[in-house]
């Protein structure tokens, strides 16, 4: 059903020896990183390596348009490029970051395609992302940061947490009440923050699991100029929501990466495993594991690949990709315990890339929406106006 093109195949197959080559023998690194509490990321130098060699192969710039210098490449291209990144055991993705990137697509206009949306594009700048704050994260209506109008400006004061990379960003998008009568429904704004504007205080470093940061951001008195605001005034909602559909369908492609590799472990493990004289491969327990994986894999495969195909025909996929991020990190999530159970005391150390990845899925299952929300909005469309 789902035919994948010569180019498309090729451009797997790059990924995948990029991924092979260059990010796995960097993963003793990162597990080194993880197992003695610091921060499981690439430093600057590592990562200006990569985005060199990126560059050179022309792993580059992948969904973006061409007019902004990108291949331009369709949502089914990125399927097989996401899940060779998944793989690996190191926090990589190929610049620029796509769902601001979508955002901005939709949003910016001529001078902020210029000043933001072209370095963006290609890669020379990166950006976060301000919408959970501490009393608003799986329900982004009820936040508080307020935007009000001074003369020509909009003056921002809240906090934001949880947020990824904004200590590093060059911009971040915040999201902000411009109209508090109104709430999601015409009354939040998307303003473009550079970094180091005054009144953008980045209050600390929150360590997360599998060494991941994020970061709590306090914004007093911060002042930005009206060719700030991204988009329409009031209506930052539903941009919003289109980068929140890339990011889920890219959280698929991870988490079968991420399974697929759990699972190549598990097998070549259990084969050679011997226990109460027999190898582990021979007990139906395990068997059972690895069939209900492969199993589990081949669907969450197709339902990747069907949405894409859906979003590459400009349809709504709305759904289908809440429906992946919630399939894909429980299933993941399933597939990684099974792998730790099978390697015994081995699995749950932290030399192995297993408990880098459980630990990682597990904060997969809270961000761009927990689970039980996504099962909220599923069921809400199922059931209609109810
Ligand atoms: C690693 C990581 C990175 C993140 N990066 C960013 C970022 O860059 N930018 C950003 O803005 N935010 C970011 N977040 C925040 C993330 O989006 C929120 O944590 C998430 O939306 C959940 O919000 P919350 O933590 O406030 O949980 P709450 O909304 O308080 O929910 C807590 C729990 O309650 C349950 N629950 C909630 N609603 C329902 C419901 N309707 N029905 C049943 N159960 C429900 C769920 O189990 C949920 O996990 C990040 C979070 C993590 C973990």
């Amino acid at each position: 059903m789902f035919q994948v093109s010569e180019e498309h195949r090729m451009l797997r197959e790059l990924v995948r020896k990029f991924v092979r080559n260059e990010l796995m023998p960097l993963e003793k690194t990162i597990l080194d990183r993880f197992a003695s509490g610091q921060p499981a990321a690439l430093n600057d130098e590592e990562n200006a390596r990569l985005f060199k060699q990126c560059k050179e192969l022309g792993l580059w710039a992948l969904d973006v348009p061409e007019e902004v210098g990108g291949a331009n490449l369709p949502a089914v291209a990125l399927v097989g490029v996401n899940e060779e990144v998944g793989y690996a055991c190191v926090p990589f993705t190929f610049p620029p970051d796509s769902p601001n990137l979508h955002m901005l697509l939709a949003t910016a206009n001529p001078e902020q395609r210029k000043k933001y949306l072209e370095p963006y594009a290609q890669g020379v700048t990166s950006s976060a992302i301000a919408i959970s704050e501490p009393g608003a994260g799986g329900d982004p209506a009820g936040m508080k940061t307020r935007a009000v109008k001074d003369g020509s400006d909009w003056v921002i004061n809240g906090r934001k947490i949880w947020i990824s990379r904004i200590a590093k960003a060059d911009f971040t998008i915040v999201m902000a009440v411009t109209d508090p009568e109104r709430g999601a429904r015409g009354g939040i704004t998307a303003f473009l923050v550079d970094k180091g504007t005054k009144g953008l205080v980045v209050a600390r470093a929150i360590p997360m699991l599998a060494g991941q940061r994020t970061y709590e951001v306090v914004f007093e008195d911060c002042r930005v100029p009206e060719s700030q605001v991204l988009g329409r005034l009031g209506q930052g909602f539903a941009p919003m929501q289109l980068r929140l559909t890339v990011r889920r369908l890219q959280m698929g492609s991870w988490c079968i990466g991420m399974a697929q590799r759990a699972l190549d472990m598990m097998i070549e493990h259990v084969k050679q495993r011997e226990t109460f004289g027999q190898k582990l491969a021979d007990r139906q327990a395990i068997q059972w594991w690895i069939a209900d994986a492969a199993t589990r894999l081949h669907a969450c495969r197709l339902m990747v690949m069907d949405a894409a195909v859906k979003q590459d025909d400009g349809m709504d996929v709305r759904t289908e990709a809440s429906m992946i991020k919630l399939y894909a990190t429980e299933m993941a999530t399933e597939v990684i315990d099974h792998a730790q159970q099978s390697f015994g005391a081995m699995g749950v150390t932290q030399e192995l890339p297993l408990s880098w990845l459980a630990q990682k899925v597990r904060t997969m299952r809270v961000y761009e929406g927990p689970s039980e929300v996504q099962r909220m909005v599923i069921a809400r469309r199922m059931l209609g106006g109810r």
